[in-house]
């Protein structure tokens, strides 16, 4: 768009930025609080919207009231009784000119309060009544005594309740956020999206938009508000989720300015491991291997994510890639989550490469001393090609030779900031070896978290996806079923009689927020309990507090077949491969999400033999859970499910907290507003193609410093 506006909207953006403490009403303690809260801006007050909304703009006749719709009511006192039942109580009876009464009742009170309450008193109140002894009465209701000649005047608009910020009284929160919205700048100097835009999407203004979520007409569509569908809303999302895809974007052309080292060797290597692999590709991982070696043999960095379900196997995928790095001189890194399943890598990678003469290192928080500082001369030596480890391969101490290919599994566990870390590893010494261009390593990342479409262009602009659809022959698929836990002694009796049969089985114990400490406590009250019904089992415990040697102990006794039952904690969730464990018991499986159990599911069924998940559950079921246990036992497919869990559970959970910043979202809702996503991708193709510097000022305004690796 024409230069002109670059003023305007330079000052809209700044507009933004300004400090609350410019505010009258913010004292150095309320700023304090705020902070705490994450809200530091004008723009922060502006965009912490209302929950819902109180509707005092009228006054219903007490003969009116509803339970459980709440409602503001004018009436004389009545009567007072103050009494300790059970402690202490006030029950102020209210009538009006309906001739019915009202009973406010108070548990917490000050005597100040009872004697505001003198029989004939006027009284306004908001609250939602409830059916109480003597009809309805409202307790804690938000009341004012009123002067008997008092013109009290009713709202104009209905009253916003805010998110509480801890520390500040919701009196207090409203009037500075009510500051803040009356510094809102005009219409002109705040819009940033094309008039002519937001006409065709009959979408507000971003300033009518504010001032309709804060302050709204006592006519306003308040089911559509509840509903998160009203047009103001669905204008702040429109603009967050353009802001994020634009700054998404952004990375992936800063991304490709970078040079990377083209890997176009023939292929040699990694033919050579295809030939010495005791299975043979899956289509879908030719498939996908191919898509990799087209990106690494472009002097262009790939950043590709590869989602595939638990067992499709992707670690060999991750291996041929790397050894495109290795036939061209070159290193490559994996990193895991954690040293488990790093470890895991590690044998596997061994077993798969040391035959055909690559060397791997094992790069972990645990290797110290001396056997640390070998791993780190050959790394930096080259002399290590494929080089495996934990979070402990990002650490700065670690250099490489020349590393072009970063490869991390798992990345939901990971950050972004972290992927990154490992990349730009390669990038410092290559600066160094070759100042014209700084190059970068490629990356791939792994999960098994298969993320619905929708969600993964909202999320991965920046990335590339290829999905590994299809898994290894000769697995029969799981059979899950649903057992009341009541039932527990029956399931002790499947359990022997598997175990008996030579096969073995996972007990998985949770909890949900409860401390690791906890969760080990409980686990190993189950395990005790478990031997003593079960004595002829050989039977092992591995959780969170255990040491990683002890744990890692276990975890092979277990794999090499000496213990046959294993009872863990959710900390066997990613990535542990024992082929002939073919049951697998979660207990609490009704306060899992449905990623959680299809990754814990996905341990068995990884050998021949029929596999089984028993989702144990403590009755009563919400509706939620059963949905959940539905849907688990209907289908085995990642993909179904991730778009159930959307579904039932929107989106910041399933990409899980440290995701690209898709759960800092302020106002959108991937779930609810998901429809609009086809817009923001087309919109933010017009403004990269006509108005850079708008698309510039979006993302200052909503992602802000948050995307520091935007110049990456
Ligand atoms: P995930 O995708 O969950 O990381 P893995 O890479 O751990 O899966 O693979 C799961 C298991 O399947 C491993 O034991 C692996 O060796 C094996 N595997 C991988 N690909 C194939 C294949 N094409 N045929 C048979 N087994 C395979
Ligand atoms: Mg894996």
């Amino acid at each position: 768009m024409p230069a002109a506006r670059s003023d305007t909207t330079r000052s809209a953006v700044s507009a933004f930025d300004q400090p609350i403490g410019r505010l009258p009403g913010a004292g150095p303690r309320a700023l304090e609080k705020l902070a705490a809260r994450g809200l530091a801006t004008l723009q922060d007050l502006w965009l912490h919207l209302p929950l819902r909304y109180e509707d005092r703009t009228t006054l219903t006749p007490i003969r009116d009231l509803q339970p459980g719709v709440p409602a503001q009511v004018e009436g004389r006192v009545e009567a007072v009784e103050r009494g300790f039942r059970y402690r202490p109580l006030l029950r102020v009876a209210i009538g009006d000119d309906s001739q019915a009464t009202l009973v406010l009742r108070f548990f917490h009170f000050r005597s100040q309060q009872v004697n505001q309450f003198r029989v004939g008193a006027r009284v306004r109140c908001y609250g939602t009544p409830r059916p109480g002894q003597h009809g309805l009465e409202i307790v804690h209701p938000s009341y004012r005594v009123l002067g008997d000649d008092e013109e009290a005047a009713l709202g104009a608009q209905l009253d916003p309740v805010y998110p509480a910020v801890e520390g500040l009284g919701p009196a207090t929160l409203r009037k500075l956020i009510g500051q803040a919205l009356d510094k809102l700048p005009d219409e002109a100097a705040l819009e940033l999206l094309p008039a002519g835009l937001l006409r065709e999407l009959r979408l507000p203004s971003l300033r009518s938009a504010l001032l309709a979520m804060h302050r709204p007409e006592r006519d306003a569509d308040l089911a559509a508000l509840a509903a998160g569908t009203h047009p103001a809303q669905r204008r702040l999302a429109l603009e967050e989720l353009l802001a994020h895809h634009l700054s998404l974007r952004r990375q992936r052309i800063a991304m490709q300015k970078h040079r990377a080292p083209a890997l176009a060797g023939k292929g040699a290597l990694a033919r050579k491991l295809q030939d010495t692999l005791p299975f043979r590709l899956t289509n879908a991982q030719q498939r996908v291997f191919a898509q990799i070696r087209d990106d690494l043999a472009r002097p262009v960095p790939m950043l590709r994510l590869v989602q595939g379900d638990v067992g499709s196997g992707k670690t060999v995928v991750a291996a041929l890639a790397a050894m495109l790095a290795v036939e061209s001189g070159k290193q490559a890194a994996l990193a895991a989550p954690t040293e488990l399943l790093a470890e895991q890598h590690l044998n596997n990678l061994r077993a798969w490469l040391e035959p055909i003469g690559v060397r791997v290192a094992w790069l972990a928080g645990k290797v110290t001393g001396k056997a640390r500082a070998a791993v780190l001369a050959d790394v930096a030596s080259g002399a290590a090609q494929v080089v495996v480890g934990t979070h402990a391969l990002m650490q700065e101490a670690v250099v490489f030779h020349d590393l072009a290919l970063a490869i991390v599994d798992e990345q939901h566990r990971f950050g972004v900031h972290q992927r990154l870390a490992l990349r730009d590893k390669g990038a410092v010494l290559r600066q160094a070896q070759d100042e014209r261009v700084s190059s970068v390593p490629h990356q791939l990342v792994m999960t098994a978290t298969p993320i619905p479409r929708t969600l993964a262009m909202a999320a991965y602009a920046d990335l590339d996806v290829s999905a590994i659809d299809e898994l290894p022959p000769g697995r029969t698929p799981v059979q899950t079923v649903a057992l009341s836990a009541e039932k527990r002694p029956e399931l002790i009796e499947r359990i022997r009689a598997a175990c008996t049969e030579g096969r073995q089985a996972y007990w998985v114990c949770t909890l949900i927020d409860e401390s690791e400490e906890v969760v080990a406590q409980a686990a190993q009250t189950t395990f005790e309990q478990l031997s003593a019904s079960m004595p002829e089992l050989r039977i092992a415990l591995v959780h969170g507090r255990m040491k990683a040697a002890e744990k890692q102990a276990t975890m092979r006794a277990f794999k090499h077949g000496d213990v046959d039952l294993l009872v863990a904690t959710t900390v066997i969730e990613v990535g542990v491969d024992v082929p002939n464990a073919s049951l697998m018991i979660v207990e609490n499986a009704e306060r899992l999400g449905l990623a959680q159990l299809h990754q814990l599911r996905g341990r068995v069924g990884r050998g021949a033999a029929a596999s089984t998940c028993v989702l144990l559950y403590q009755p009563p079921l919400s509706q939620m859970a059963k949905q959940r246990l539905a849907t688990m036992r209907e289908t085995n497919d990642g993909f179904v499910i991730a778009e159930k869990d959307l579904e039932l559970r929107g989106p910041g959970e399933l990409l899980g907290t440290r995701q690209t910043g898709l759960a800092g979202f302020r106002v959108a809702d991937l779930s609810r507003d998901a429809g609009l996503l086809p817009q923001v991708h087309q919109l933010a193709d017009r403004l990269l193609a006509e108005a850079p510097d708008l698309a510039d000022c979006i993302v200052a305004r909503w992602v802000g410093g948050a995307a520091r690796y935007a110049s990456a």
